[in-house]
């Protein structure tokens, strides 16, 4: 079986990599020339563990690269991984999809063989019917018969992506045809056979697939702005730590413990577009999801609570310098789409503050987006020194051991804003810091030693 696939960013370079390194031939395209033409020196476009090498072990061996569509002409199946980014109202951009699905049907046209498409992309319910329809008006192919269609989310982290992709809890497949059902249910269970491994598979309509996705992502931004909610209500209340209160709620089995951590709100390139293409869709259907709109409102909110402290202790920004750890929207990865670090970053321009910032990763990225508008520093001790304040915006490893002692010496004037919930507030609070924390009673009036 000759795999196509379209797109390769976080899923698509994920899923050919992995495809090919347990023998299938992939060929990938992109029409990022820059994107592709790295790949093929075999380094990843983004940071995800373990990628390059794997990469380098399967690239012109069992995976091409290519802009030029034509390469997938010989394909029976195409993954389309492409991007899905939200318009400003919200609502789905679906022009990358629309695009890569013209370009596919071009090729495809008057094939003789089978052809299977596979939209891997989030869409919105209703999409991979409508885009197979297009590829087969265009590329003549009759649906059902000699094209079918398929929709198979996908449910990887960044960070853990090639993890993920190999160990799944679950694989979906919404079918339009029976026979490229049966064809893509083949190809995981041969897949997932070879690693030894073969998840749950589950079988269901091309709009439940769809929905399966945007139901998830939902739902743990709910529990997110759940337990930041709960952290915003301690924040109010005498002797309140949201760790303790969450840790308590979490060991209930029926609850867990998972995505119930406070914070400054989830970002990424996932949960923010999703909550919000999934309010607009149902708003579209004449529903109005009270809920899933206060998961997003809870959400745009709660980085500024970073702010907010900061005003606690200085009336006006201006002229403040504010270090910023952290800048990816979480551990372990270089994406800073809808980071919560941004967002703080031009809130504290605005108010006239200078920003002086580290990310292990993620600091090309940032550049790209502020330019010399902030300071760029080497270290993490370099962002502390000679701050008014400190924001820990991303829980990276190496901001975990760094003292009070360290702030309380480098900062002109030391004031820490947790937003991870990294340190002991007894430690800090000890050494006459003023520690902020989110979910912790802002007044510190309680007694420390419980
Ligand atoms: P990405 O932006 O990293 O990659 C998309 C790629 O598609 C880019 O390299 C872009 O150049 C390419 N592209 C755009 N138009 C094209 C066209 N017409 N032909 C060929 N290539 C084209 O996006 P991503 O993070 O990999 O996400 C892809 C999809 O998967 C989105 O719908 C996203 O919501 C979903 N998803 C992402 C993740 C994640 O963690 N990143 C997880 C699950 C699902």
């Amino acid at each position: 079986m000759k795999i196509g696939i379209i797109g390769l960013g976080f899923v698509g370079l994920t899923l050919g990599v992995a495809l090919a390194s347990k023998g299938y031939y992939v060929i990938g395209i992109d029409i990022d020339d820059e994107k592709v033409e790295k790949i093929r020196k075999g380094v990843s476009p983004f940071y995800e563990e373990g990628l390059n090498e794997l990469l380098q072990d399967v690239l012109n061996g069992n995976l091409y690269v290519s802009t030029n569509y034509s390469m997938i002409k010989d394909t029976n199946v195409v993954f389309v991984t492409v991007g899905t980014p939200s318009n400003p109202d919200g609502s789905q951009n679906q022009t990358y999809l629309y695009d890569s699905i013209r370009r596919l049907a071009n090729v495809w046209k008057s094939s003789m063989d089978y052809k299977v498409l596979i939209v891997k992309s989030t869409v919105v319910p209703g999409t991979t019917r409508r885009l197979a329809k297009l590829l087969s008006k265009i590329s003549g192919l009759s649906l059902g018969s000699q094209l079918g269609a398929v929709m198979n989310p996908e449910f990887l982290r960044e960070g853990k992506a090639l993890y993920d992709t190999f160990y799944p809890c679950r694989v979906v497949i919404g079918c339009y045809d029976q026979k490229s059902c049966d064809i893509i249910e083949g190809l995981w269970k041969d897949f997932y056979s070879k690693i030894g491994n073969i998840p749950p598979i589950l079988k269901m309509g091309l709009e439940e697939a769809e929905l399966v996705k945007y139901a998830s992502n939902a739902f743990l931004a709910m529990r997110i702005s759940f337990a930041n909610t709960i952290a915003n209500i301690c924040e109010k209340t005498p002797n309140c730590d949201v760790i303790k209160v969450l840790e308590a709620v979490g060991l209930d089995p029926r609850i867990g413990k998972q995505y119930l951590r406070p914070g400054l709100g989830y970002g990424g390139s996932c949960l923010p577009k999703d909550v919000k293409a999934l309010i607009h869709y149902s708003k579209d259907k004449s529903y109005e999801p009270i809920l899933i709109k206060a998961v997003d409102s809870v959400n745009e909110m709660q980085p500024y609570k970073a702010i907010e402290y900061l005003l606690m202790v200085y009336k006006d920004l201006r002229g403040k310098t504010i270090g910023i750890l952290g800048l990816a929207f979480k551990p372990n990865t270089d994406d800073v789409r809808e980071a919560v670090s941004i967002k703080i970053i031009r809130k504290l321009l605005k108010l006239g503050a200078k920003v002086k910032v580290h990310d292990p990763l993620a600091m090309e990225h940032v550049k790209k987006i502020f330019g010399d508008k902030i300071i760029y520093c080497k270290s993490p001790i370099d962002t502390i020194r000679d701050t008014d304040g400190v924001i820990l915006v991303t829980e990276w490893d190496i901001y975990r051991n760094i003292d009070p002692t360290t702030y309380k010496k480098l900062m002109k004037s030391p004031v820490v804003i947790d937003g991870r919930r990294l340190y002991d507030p007894k430690e800090f609070i000890k050494k006459g810091i003023r520690f902020y924390a989110v979910g912790l009673y802002v007044n510190h009036v309680f007694s420390l030693s419980t």
